[in-house]
């Protein structure tokens, strides 16, 4: 199955998703990283044009140690909105990769390019099929799976429906994210102001960077106890320390029993 990954800034993917989607490569399934915007302005002193292309070559970086394929928009950050243009960039988006599975965030969220972007995908999933929207792109015989990733907002809260323990990936993940040098080391310690923290040298970083940020996965995971128990059996399921979760929308075509299996069978 073709699996598209739709996060508002360079790193979200990787951030969310990359356990789960490092777990379906390995089973066979194609993984595509679509990066809605530039990146342009997450930074502190750096900007325009420049920060753009290092955002840029920082995620494919990112992409290509895990073998997953990826493109960013050209959207600047802070600038998405929910409008018939960018709408018609996500439908072509969707159909060139022929996308059975669209995985993504909740509306619900902080953050306006997380907001809009995920609206984006719900305002034009159900027209992937209809041939005279974006008439010269070909159209997909059937909508595409929506499936959110994990948040912490409560209003209405997250409920996960699928739990994926992925300790045994969680090295590759960091070395995803170790990747994004001017997000993991620039720009998030400096909004953190933990900016003192970051070691100078690279290979004491990637040695850092999960003692700073292993704590959304081992929450997951302590969440999401008894779905994993349900998954992996008692003994399994209460070891694991770091897992992704997600939970399916009633707005998309749901998942067959045979898509499910062939998604989140043994992994
Ligand atoms: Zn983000």
């Amino acid at each position: 199955m073709n699996i598209l990954v739709i996060g508002a800034h360079p790193d979200d993917c990787e951030v969310n998703t990359a356990g789960l989607c490092l777990k379906l490569k390995e089973k066979g399934h194609r993984i595509k990283y679509l990066c809605a915007t530039n990146g342009c302005t997450g930074h502190y002193e750096m900007g325009g044009g420049a920060l753009v292309r290092r955002r840029e070559s920082e995620f494919r970086e990112a992409c290509a140690i895990a073998g997953f394929e990826c493109e960013m928009l050209d959207i600047p950050n802070n600038e998405i909105e929910p409008n018939i243009f960018y709408r018609k960039l996500f439908v072509q988006a969707i159909r060139l990769f022929e996308t059975d599975v669209i995985i993504t965030c909740r509306p619900n969220d902080y953050h306006a390019d997380h907001r809009y972007t995920s609206i984006l995908v719900l305002d034009c999933i159900t027209s992937i099929r209809i041939p005279n929207v974006c008439p010269l792109t070909p159209h997909l015989r059937r909508n595409p799976v929506l499936i959110y990733h994990w948040d912490k907002f409560q209003n209405p809260s997250f409920a996960p429906d699928i739990a994926i323990g992925i300790d045994d990936k969680m090295d590759m993940k960091f070395d995803m994210l170790h990747c994004h040098k001017s997000q993991m080391y620039e720009w998030l310690p400096w909004e953190a102001e933990i900016g003192h923290q970051v070691p100078r040298e690279d290979h004491e970083r990637r040695k850092w960077l999960p003692t700073w940020r292993n704590a959304k996965e081992r929450d997951i995971a302590n969440l999401s106890r008894e779905l994993l128990v349900r998954r992996y059996g008692p003994g399994q399921g209460r070891k694991i320390t770091s897992a992704e979760a997600f939970q399916f929308t009633e707005y998309s075509r749901q998942l067959t029993d045979h898509e499910q299996d062939e998604l989140f069978g043994s992994i």
